[in-house]
Formats: C-alpha cells, sequence, structure tokens
C-alpha cells in the first residue's frame, strides 16, 4: 500500500470543479445560489418552498463508539460513504457537515474535514473563514453583550422618567414605540400602543428591566483559543463609574446562537428563537431576554446570511453542506436542519443525505434524535456507527491514549484479546441506537496496523451485538472505493423495516427525562441532583421551561461522567451539579462536572506551521 500524504497535499491535489457547475449538478437555480469565490456558494432558503412536494431522500446518521481523544473517524467516514455512495454507486447523495471552530485550527491540530482521500475541498476555506457564519455569530452575540452591561449601566444611572425618555424619544413632537417595544409592552400585560395612556406605574415597568448583575448567563465569544478570558473584570475604564463585574468569554461555537442556527427551520422562525433567548433573571424573578433587551431584531438581520447553508465538495467530486458547528457538550453538536433538509428534497426519493452527530452516540447521537429530529420532523433510516480497532483495545483495558503521543505497542500489534474486551462499548451503542428503533450498520474503519484476524473480530462482535450489519472501510486510504461495502450494506439496511421513537417524552419532569437518559443510554443506576440544579429544576418549571427537551453536558470519552472509566461502566450514579436554559435554541443543559467553554493554546500551538505562501497564495502548514 503507498503511504497517504498530508491531509492538506492530498486537498491540493484534487482541483475542485466550479462550485456554479456542482450547483447545477445538483438540481439548484442559478438565482437560488450565492457565490462565494470559485469553491464555496450559499444556498437560499425559498428552495424548500419550490421542492416542497419533492419526496424526500433517506437520512443516514453517522455517530461512533466511545473514542480516543484522538477521533475515531466519524467525520472521515461520513465522506468517505457519500463519495461511496454518489461517485461510484451513481446515486445522488449530500453530505451534511459542522462548520469546525477556527481555535482548534490554530491551537492543538485536528481538521474537521475528513482526512486521507475522504475530505471536504479545499479544506483550507472549510477549515478558515468558510463564509464568515461563524464570524456572524460572534457579532450577533457580543451585541447581546454589549446590551446586557450597557441596560444595567443606564438603568442603575438614570430615573426612571429618563429612562423612559430616552427608550421613547420625541420625534416631531411625539413619542412612539418600535415594533419590539410593542411587543415588550403586550409580555408585561400592557396592552397599549400610545405612550402618552401609560401610566407613572407602566412607565416604570416598561423602563426597567431590573436585571440582577448577578443572574446574567450570556457571556461574551470569540473563535480563538484564548484561555485568559476565561475569567474577566469588565467596567473598568472610569467613564463605567464603578460598574464592574465578573465575567467570561466562551468559544463562539458555545454561543447559544450557533445552537439556534442549527436548529431553526426558516427565516421567521430564527427570529423568534433569537427573541426568545433568556440572558438573566429580573431582581424580582422574570426570565429577561433578548426581546426584553430590543436586540432581537437586530440579531436577526446579523445572522440573514449564516441561515443559508453552504456547499462545498468532496474529493470525488460529490455535494455537501456546511453548516452550523455547536459544541457538543452544553449544545446539541449537530450541524444544521435546514441543509439537511434542502439536501433531503435535492437528492430526492432514491438518494442519501449522509449527517455527522458529535461526539460518541451516547452523547451526538441521542441529541441528533431527541433534540434535532424532535424540532426537524425528520426520521431517519440507518445509523452508521463508526469503530475501530485502537478504541476498542482501549475500552478493553489498554493504556491510555494521549493525543501528540506515540500510540503504545498494544495498538500497533495484534491483541484480540484486549479487542474483544473492549467490543462490549460498541455493543453498548448499537444498543443505545436500537432504543430508537432504528437499524444500525456498524462501519470498522480500518487503519494500516490492524490486522485481518482483528477485523474479523470486531464484524462479527457487531453482527451478535444486534447490528443490522458491519462491514469494514477503508475510505481514509483508498477514498470512496474504499467504503463500498459501507455504501452498499447502508443502502440495503434503508430499505429495512424501521420503527423511529424518541426516548422520553417532553412532559415528563425534568428530572425523570434526565434519569431516562442516564439510565438507558449510559447504563447508570440512577441520577444525584446536587442543590444548585435541584433549585433550577423548580425555578426552570415555575418559569414555564419544564417541556424542554434535554442535552446533557456529559465528557464524551466514556459511558459515564468519569473520563477515566471505559468499556461499559455500571454501578454508577450520575451528578447532576447545575442545569442551564438555552430557550431559545431549546433545551434545558445539565451539566455534569465543569465545562470547560474556551480551550487554551497548547506550548507548541499549530500556528507554527503556518504560513502563506506569497507567490502562489498557498495556504501551508494546515494539518
Ligand atoms: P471524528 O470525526 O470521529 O472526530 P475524524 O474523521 O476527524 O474523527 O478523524 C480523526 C483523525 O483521524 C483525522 O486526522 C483523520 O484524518 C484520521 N483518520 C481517520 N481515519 C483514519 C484511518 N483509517 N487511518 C489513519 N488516520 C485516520
Amino acid at each position: 500500500q503507498k503511504p497517504v500524504p498530508s491531509d492538506i497535499v492530498v486537498s491540493r491535489s484534487c482541483v475542485p470543479k466550479p462550485i456554479d457547475r456542482l450547483a447545477k449538478e445538483v438540481g439548484l437555480l442559478s438565482d437560488e445560489v450565492e457565490l462565494y469565490g470559485k469553491t464555496k456558494a450559499k444556498v437560499q432558503l425559498n428552495i424548500i418552498k419550490r421542492l416542497q412536494s419533492q419526496p424526500d431522500g433517506k437520512y443516514v446518521v453517522v455517530t461512533g463508539i466511545t473514542p480516543t481523544p484522538l477521533g475515531e473517524g466519524k467525520s472521515t467516514t461520513t465522506i468517505g460513504l457519500v463519495q461511496a455512495l454518489g461517485a461510484h454507486m451513481k446515486l445522488n447523495v449530500f453530505a451534511c457537515v459542522r462548520q469546525p471552530s477556527q481555535g482548534p485550527t490554530f491551537g492543538i491540530k485536528g481538521g474537521a474535514a475528513g482526512g486521507g482521500y475522504s475530505q471536504v475541498i479545499p479544506m483550507e476555506e472549510f477549515n478558515l473563514h468558510l463564509t464568515g457564519d461563524i464570524h456572524a455569530i460572534t457579532a450577533a452575540n457580543n451585541l447581546v453583550a454589549a446590551a446586557v452591561d450597557a441596560r444595567m449601566f443606564h438603568e442603575a444611572t438614570q430615573s426612571d422618567k429618563a429612562l423612559y425618555n430616552r427608550l421613547v424619544p420625541l420625534s416631531g413632537g411625539q413619542r412612539k414605540f418600535s415594533p419590539i417595544q410593542i411587543n415588550r409592552l403586550k409580555k408585561l400585560g400592557i396592552d397599549k400602543t400610545d405612550p402618552s395612556t401609560l401610566t407613572e406605574e407602566e412607565i416604570t415597568r416598561f423602563a426597567r428591566l431590573d436585571i440582577d448583575p448577578s443572574s446574567v448567563t450570556w457571556q461574551r465569544v470569540l473563535d480563538t483559543n484564548d484561555r485568559f478570558l476565561r475569567k474577566i473584570t469588565i467596567g473598568q475604564a472610569p467613564t463605567e463609574k464603578g460598574y464592574t463585574r465578573e465575567a467570561q468569554f466562551d468559544i463562539t461555537v458555545a454561543s447559544e446562537i450557533m445552537a439556534v442556527l442549527a436548529l431553526t427551520s426558516s427565516l421567521e422562525d430564527m427570529r423568534q428563537r433569537l427573541a426568545k433567548m433568556v440572558v438573566a433573571t429580573s431582581r424580582s424573578g422574570q426570565p429577561i431576554t433578548t426581546e426584553d433587551l430590543g436586540v432581537s431584531g437586530a440579531l436577526t438581520v446579523l445572522m440573514k446570511d449564516a441561515i443559508k447553508p453552504n456547499l462545498m465538495q468532496t474529493l470525488e467530486g460529490t455535494p455537501v453542506f456546511v453548516h452550523a458547528g455547536p459544541f457538543a457538550n452544553i449544545a446539541h453538536g449537530n450541524s444544521s436542519i435546514l441543509a439537511d433538509k434542502i439536501a433531503l428534497k435535492l437528492v430526492g426519493p432514491d438518494g442519501f443525505v449522509v449527517t455527522e452527530a458529535g461526539f460518541g452516540a451516547d452523547i451526538g447521537m441521542e441529541k441528533f434524535f431527541n433534540i434535532k429530529c424532535r424540532y426537524s420532523g425528520l426520521r431517519p433510516h440507518v445509523v452508521v456507527l463508526v469503530a475501530t480497532v485502537r478504541a476498542l483495545k482501549m475500552h478493553g483495558g489498554g493504556p491510555t491514549v494521549t493525543a501528540g503521543m506515540p500510540l503504545p505497542k498494544e495498538y500497533v500489534e495484534e491483541n484480540l484479546e484486549l479487542l474483544r474486551n473492549g467490543c462490549s462499548n460498541m455493543r453498548k451503542q448499537i444498543e443505545n441506537a436500537k432504543h430508537f428503533g432504528v437499524p444500525v450498520v456498524v462501519a470498522v474503519n480500518a487503519f494500516k496496523t490492524d490486522t485481518e484476524a482483528e477485523l474479523d473480530l470486531v464484524c462479527s462482535m457487531a453482527k451478535d451485538g444486534g447490528a443490522f450489519d458491519a462491514v469494514r472501510c477503508s475510505h481514509w486510504a483508498e477514498g470512496g472505493a474504499g467504503a463500498m461495502a459501507l455504501g452498499q450494506a447502508v443502502q440495503k439496511a434503508s430499505d429495512a423495516p424501521s420503527n423511529f421513537k424518541f426516548l422520553y417524552e417532553l412532559e415528563l419532569p425534568i428530572a425523570d427525562k434526565i434519569r431516562i437518559i442516564a439510565q438507558k443510554i449510559y447504563g447508570a443506576d440512577d441520577i444525584e441532583l446536587l442543590p444548585e440544579a435541584q433549585h433550577k429544576v423548580e425555578l426552570y418549571t415555575k418559569q414555564g421551561f419544564g417541556n424542554l427537551p434535554i442535552c446533557m453536558a456529559k465528557t464524551h470519552l466514556s459511558l459515564s461522567h468519569e473520563a477515566d472509566k471505559k468499556g461499559v461502566p455500571t454501578g454508577f450514579v450520575v451528578p447532576i451539579r447545575d442545569i442551564r436554559a438555552s430557550v431559545g435554541a431549546g433545551f434545558l443543559y445539565p451539566l455534569v462536572g465543569t465545562m470547560p467553554t474556551i480551550p487554551g493554546l497548547p506550548t507548541r500551538p499549530c500556528f507554527y506551521d503556518i504560513d502563506l505562501d506569497p507567490e502562489t497564495e498557498q495556504v501551508n502548514g494546515l494539518f
């Protein structure tokens, strides 16, 4: 076998077809496509209306066993599979993937465009700014943050009347409410549109949000791995008159606006979700929203282009939508509903849309079904579960695997015993997928050190464990040709009967929903709500958010809440430290332990290797 060059060398060895040609090939009309240079385009949402009577294609979700910190190849398999189905089996296909954060691109190595001969190209465009969606989210998110602090400052330094006069200024001798202010009056139960009719008491209620500064949950964001922003003090200039406050930055992909983008179904729906986001609580216990701050219309304006999916292509010329990239712990870790919906229409009833869910099946797939599919109404036909020999050996008792360090010998030499023990994790994840009533195809992503006996063992253990089928694949080394068996297995499974069901009903109490996930998916004995979580259960139930789905913020490195417990841990109780609400995106997220929301840079970050060739304008050193 000839060695596989680096991802960027492979990516650059292939000349992408002009994106307008690809758009035409997949059935887009020229006025539905907005070109961003020669290799990227945005697709307008009005296509959904044009194709509304077209039946959807088959819907496939790619997930994985509990991974090592290196990743086991979900993105690579997503791309390899569509290359097989599209370029080799000549079916209509689309891959739908997340846009990666730029933080890791310059931090710890790891692209997200797939790898080897299964990639989205050009990979440097994919991994850098793309069409600016993440920057739009940064802008929108930070506008909200600025609005929160400015509002608290103005309320603290002005009388009710002065505040009101500035919020509803005189224009041509008269005061007039904006539409957003009329919405706020309605929410307060004041059914008036003429400012001159407000009583003194109504003026106070309207003008003062009365935000409790200690309750602000909205943070500033940045798409850079900057650990020194994890805790900051804002307002230190004398102009802010001593109104300082401890705050923090998160990475942009952790912003609720990213989760809104991923879960929205239209511009109108996005406007409503952006208006419902809760940023703080008032001193009297009322949730304060972006609509209360008057900023929701402006947010929609900032996000009006980001809502359109981005069209790119694989190394073998098949189409890809790259759209949204929410964090997979404090958010749901899946690409956008809109991209999936448009792709399902474009491929038609005989085609396939392959979408990817972040982390292992206990997290990304569970959220794909219980959150994403619940909001989209889409029903998947097949789950592809990616497994690797190396991760299974780790679950069977192999030594710790660390990113950036050479693999211990257990992982590069045949060891059937470790492997057999570790297959328990794969079998539990197969069972997890089957809870939802969807057939599972296991894709054994082969590495060059895996032996025939090892690959055979994983396939037979998977079939014994209830998989519809299990096949080995070599798409990383061989492109789509290496995933033909997988393509055929997926095609067959998509015709098998499926009986999709959610794991829990939304009407159940919050604690019951969390317990069902912990017991059925993680294999826990029970959950324990710590005092802060108990308080939030009561608060959110009272505030009317109790019927939202649950988005668990748990480690992805174990089925349990402890990252070092491998295989299938038993006899544990999952502690729920706190619960937060993303009301606009539409979920509650219980925190199981502490989740870092902005990464740091290592001693030798990737940026050491990255540079531009001024002659050719080529980016060098990216993975
Ligand atoms: P995930 O999406 O599960 O996190 P990726 O598809 O991003 O995983 O793969 C993780 C890394 O492993 C990437 O750098 C990818 O190129 C590499 N990789 C994936 N499959 C193989 C393989 N079969 N052989 C060698 N490297 C691989």
